[in-house]
C-alpha cells in the first residue's frame, strides 16, 4: 500500500477513534478540530455494546474503568421529590454483564485523545472552508487560509458536520427532527450528595441531575416543541424556560443555576438520514452520517464501532478507497437503520406527554427487570455487539 494520508474534521468520539486505527494500520491521519481544546465535559453516556468491544480491541478498557461512575441506582420523584420509580443500575449493569461504563462524554475523548496525541497530527482551532476532491485525491483550504492535499478526507464532525455541509449540502436535507429539545449544563451541588441521580417527568418535558466529580451536579432536561431557530445562551436559556414550565420540584433552581453555565449545551434531537455515506474520495463517520440521537444510548458506541469499521475496511482494501467505502456503508448502514427506528419509538417515553403516560413509564421502569422484561430492555437499549 501507498502510505495514504487521511484528513480527518473532528476530534469527537468517532473521530478520534479514526484516527487511532487508521495509525494501527499505517496510513497517516491529521485530525482538524475546530474547538480550541477538549475541555468541555459534555453529559454522562452510557457505553456498552459495539463501543466497548472497539475500546476493548484498543486495550482502553482499563483506563476507561478509572472514568467510570458508580451510580447505585436512578430515582424518578414527582413534584414534591416522593420517589415514584427506582431503578436500579447494577441490575442494569448486570444485563450487559457489566460490559458497561458510565461517565461524561469528554472522559471517553480525554481517554481517546490520549491514546494517539503521540502519533497523530490534531490542529485544534482548525475548520475546513473548501474542499476541491479530484481523480488524485482533495485538495482542502482552511478557514484559516492555509491549504494542502490528502489523499482522502473523512467527516467526523458530528450531526451538524461541516464536511456534509460542504459536499452534500445543506443539513435539512438529512435531519429528522423528533420533536423535541435537549440542554445539558454543569452546575454546583446544592443537593449535596454524591451519589445522586433523579428525574423528574413533567407533561412534555424531563428534567434529571445527577452527581458528578468535583462536587458538582450534570442536568439533562428535554422538552417537546416545534422546530425553531435557536441561537446564543440567552435565546437557549428562554427556550429552555418556556420548555420546562409549569415542572416542580427543584427544577426552578437548576434552571437558574443552569444559565451561570456559558458551556450549556443545547440541540434539537433529530436524527441524521444520509443516503450516500461517501462521494469519491471524502467518506462520513459517526453522527455525521449515523445520528442515532440520546435516545438510542449508543450513539457513541455506534460512532466508535463505525470508525473501526471504515478504518478496517480501508485496509483490509489495501488503502483503495472505493471498494472500502462501499463495503463500509454496505456493513454498518443497515444496523443503523434499525437502531435509528428503535430509537424513534423511544421518543414518547423519554418526554411522556401527559400524566397517564408518565404514570406507564414509571410503571415500565419498576417493572424493568423482572423475568420477561429482560429481553425487551436488550433490545430497547441496542445491546448486540456488531464487532467481531
Ligand atoms: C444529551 C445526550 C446524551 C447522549 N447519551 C449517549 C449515551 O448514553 N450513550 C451513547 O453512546 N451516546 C450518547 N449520546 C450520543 C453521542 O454523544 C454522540 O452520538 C457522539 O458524541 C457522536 O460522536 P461523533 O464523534 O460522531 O460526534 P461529536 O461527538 O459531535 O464530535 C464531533 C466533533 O467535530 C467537531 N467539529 C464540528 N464542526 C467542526 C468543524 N467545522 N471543523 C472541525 N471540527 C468540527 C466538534 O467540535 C466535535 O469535536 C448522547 C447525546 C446527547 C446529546
Amino acid at each position: 500500500m501507498q502510505t495514504k494520508t487521511v484528513l480527518i474534521s473532528g476530534a469527537g468520539i468517532a473521530g478520534l477513534t479514526l484516527a487511532y486505527w487508521l495509525h494501527h494500520f499505517g496510513f497517516v491521519p491529521t485530525i482538524v478540530e475546530k474547538r480550541p481544546n477538549l475541555d468541555a465535559e459534555g453529559y454522562m453516556i452510557d457505553f456498552y455494546g459495539s463501543g466497548f468491544d472497539v475500546a476493548e480491541k484498543m486495550g482502553l478498557i482499563e483506563q476507561l474503568r478509572a472514568q467510570h461512575y458508580q451510580i447505585p441506582k436512578l430515582t424518578f420523584v414527582d413534584q414534591n421529590g416522593a420517589e415514584k420509580a427506582v431503578l436500579d443500575v447494577e441490575k442494569f449493569r448486570a444485563v450487559l454483564k457489566f460490559r458497561h461504563f458510565n461517565f461524561m462524554r469528554g472522559d471517553l475523548e480525554t481517554v481517546l485523545y490520549d491514546a494517539i496525541k503521540d502519533n497523530v497530527d490534531i490542529r485544534f482551532g482548525h475548520s475546513i472552508s473548501e474542499l476541491h476532491p479530484n481523480p488524485e485525491g482533495v485538495d482542502v483550504r482552511m478557514a484559516d487560509g492555509s491549504t494542502g492535499s490528502y489523499d482522502l478526507v473523512v467527516g467526523a464532525d458530528g450531526i451538524h458536520s461541516n464536511v456534509r455541509q460542504l459536499l452534500w449540502g445543506d443539513e435539512a436535507r438529512f435531519a429528522r427532527f423528533l420533536g423535541f429539545y435537549v440542554a445539558c449544563s454543569i452546575i454546583e451541588n446544592f443537593l449535596g450528595r454524591s451519589d445522586a441521580f433523579y428525574s423528574h417527568l413533567h407533561p412534555g418535558s424531563q428534567a434529571s441531575v445527577y452527581s458528578i466529580r468535583g462536587n458538582r451536579l450534570a442536568t439533562l432536561f428535554a422538552f417537546k416543541g416545534e422546530p425553531m431557530s435557536i441561537h446564543g445562551h440567552d435565546q437557549k436559556m428562554a427556550a429552555l424556560a418556556r420548555g420546562l414550565a409549569g415542572s416542580q420540584w427543584v427544577v426552578p433552581k437548576l434552571l437558574e443555576l443552569t444559565s451561570a453555565d456559558e458551556g450549556l449545551f443545547f440541540d434539537a434531537v433529530s436524527q441524521i438520514h444520509v443516503p450516500n455515506w461517501f462521494q469519491g474520495r471524502v467518506a462520513l463517520v459517526g453522527d455525521a452520517c449515523q445520528c442515532l440521537t440520546l435516545l438510542a444510548g449508543q450513539g457513541a458506541s455506534m460512532g466508535m464501532a463505525g470508525a473501526y469499521l471504515l478504518a478496517n475496511e480501508l485496509h483490509a482494501a489495501d488503502g483503495e478507497h472505493t471498494t472500502a467505502f462501499a463495503a463500509y456503508q454496505a456493513k454498518l448502514q443497515p444496523e443503523i437503520m434499525q437502531r435509528q427506528k428503535q430509537a424513534q419509538k423511544l421518543a414518547n417515553s423519554f418526554v411522556p406527554n401527559t400524566r397517564f403516560a408518565i404514570w406507564v413509564t414509571h410503571l415500565f421502569m419498576r417493572a424493568a427487570f423482572l423475568p420477561g422484561f429482560r429481553a425487551i430492555v436488550q433490545r430497547q437499549i441496542g445491546s448486540k455487539s456488531i464487532i467481531k
